[in-house]
Parts: C-alpha cells; structure tokens; sequence
C-alpha cells in the first residue's frame, strides 16, 4: 500500500483527497499545518507527500526545505501560485511535481503514481537522475509543458493537442529564444516535400495559440517573425 502524506489547510479539499486516494488503495495521513506535516512526515514515512503552499503556520517553501533536510520522499506541490517565479522557487527548495490549483484529480493521482514510481527506480537501480523529471518541464505563466510525459498543462487541466501541434511545440519550446525557420519547421513535422507549405504553419501555429495563448491574436509566447520563422519565448 502506498502512503500518502496530504499537507493542506482547507478541510473541504483535505476531505476530497482523502476519499479519492483511499479509494485507489492509497493510505492517507493528512496534516492541517507545517508543524504537524514535518512530525507526520517522520513518524509515518510517507511514500509521497501532496502539499499545499499556503500554510497557516509556515510558508510551504520552507516546509520542503525542512523535508529536504531529512528525506527524499518525493514532494509534490498542489498550489494556488502560478507564477514561472513561484513554481522555481518551489522546484529549487526540492519539490518533485507541481499542480496548480484549480486541478484535476484524475491528474493529480496518475502524477502522484508517476512520483512514487520514479522514486522506487532511483532506490532500485538509481536509473534515472533525482531531479531529471522536472528539468523537462517548460512551465509558463499560463501553461506548462512537460516534455517527458509528452503533455501540456492548462490552469490544472491537460491541453488536447493533435500529434502535428505536439510535434511543433516540442520543436520550439526545446530551444526558448531561438527563431526556427518556416523551411526547418516544416521539414521536421511535414518532411523535405512540404518545405514550401508555409499556409500549413500559419494554420497549425494559430490552433496552438487558441489552445495555448491567454489572448492568441497578440501572442507572448508562440512569436512569429515575418517571413522567417517562429520562436518560443518563455
Ligand atoms: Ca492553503
């Protein structure tokens, strides 16, 4: 059984967690407070830890650090901060996973699930790297891309993209800053034929934009250079 250590204030939500983690056979320690999550997290060696940011008593970043201090559990924050700034410094202090609030809970177990067992490889055989899972991830104010798990995420919702759109984001968010000319874009997604069809891209960029961007007509991210090509600006 794995056991979940859920760090959360709001009794409504803690209550949510709880039902939905002990019906998937998870076995639940819920702390209303920092204080208490630090004293459960070492009483009751949770596999995974959910946190919450916005404490009554501590800031939750000081939380991971006290946790970081003393295990490696994997911690991953459930936050109503969405800020790029926030959710580094979350990162940077030793968080794992980062789900911004309002979520999905379908999404939160399959990442509590993916930490668990990311965690279990690198005791096993120390196959993959501690940190590698969040340096594949190219999180925005608005949304965030994780490249590992091939998905995009939108105030806490996955972002339906078509394999093409996949494809033409991973290209341009890979390189931030960059300019990718229409002829390389084209090559890559389309192949060496379509390298002319710069109509493909003007329609595929603009889907991404509706998807992606807050007001896609004056696009932050999804930048186009006229005549040249696209970059991603993060
Ligand atoms: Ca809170």
């Amino acid at each position: 059984m794995t056991r979940v250590l859920v760090v959360e204030d709001e009794p409504p939500l803690v209550r949510a967690l709880t039902i939905n983690l002990q019906a998937r056979a998870f076995e639940v320690d819920a702390a209303p407070d920092g204080t208490s999550a630090l004293r459960l997290a070492t009483e009751r060696g949770p596999d995974v830890v959910v946190l919450d940011l916005g404490l009554p008593d501590m800031d939750g970043i000081d939380v991971i650090k006290a946790l970081r201090g003393r295990t490696r559990v994997p911690l991953v924050v459930l936050s109503a901060r969405r800020t790029t700034h926030e959710k580094v410094e979350a990162f940077e202090a030793g968080a794992d996973d980062y789900i911004t609030k309002p979520f999905d809970m379908a999404e939160l177990l399959a990442r509590l699930r993916a930490a668990v067992r990311r965690n279990a490889g690198d005791i096993a055989g120390g196959v993959l790297p501690a940190r590698e899972p969040s340096s594949l991830m190219v999180v925005t104010e608005d949304f965030t891309v994780d490249l590992g798990a091939k998905k995009v995420l939108r105030d806490g919702r996955v972002v339906r993209l078509t394999p093409t759109e996949w494809h033409l984001l991973e290209i341009l968010v890979r390189t931030p800053g960059r300019l990718i000319s229409q002829r390389q874009l084209l090559e890559e997604v389309w192949g060496a034929t379509f390298a002319a069809r710069t109509n493909y891209l003007r329609v595929y960029m603009a889907q991404l934009r509706r998807k992606l961007e807050k007001d896609p007509s004056r696009p932050r991210y999804l930048i186009t250079q006229p005549g040249m090509g696209y970059r991603f600006e993060g």
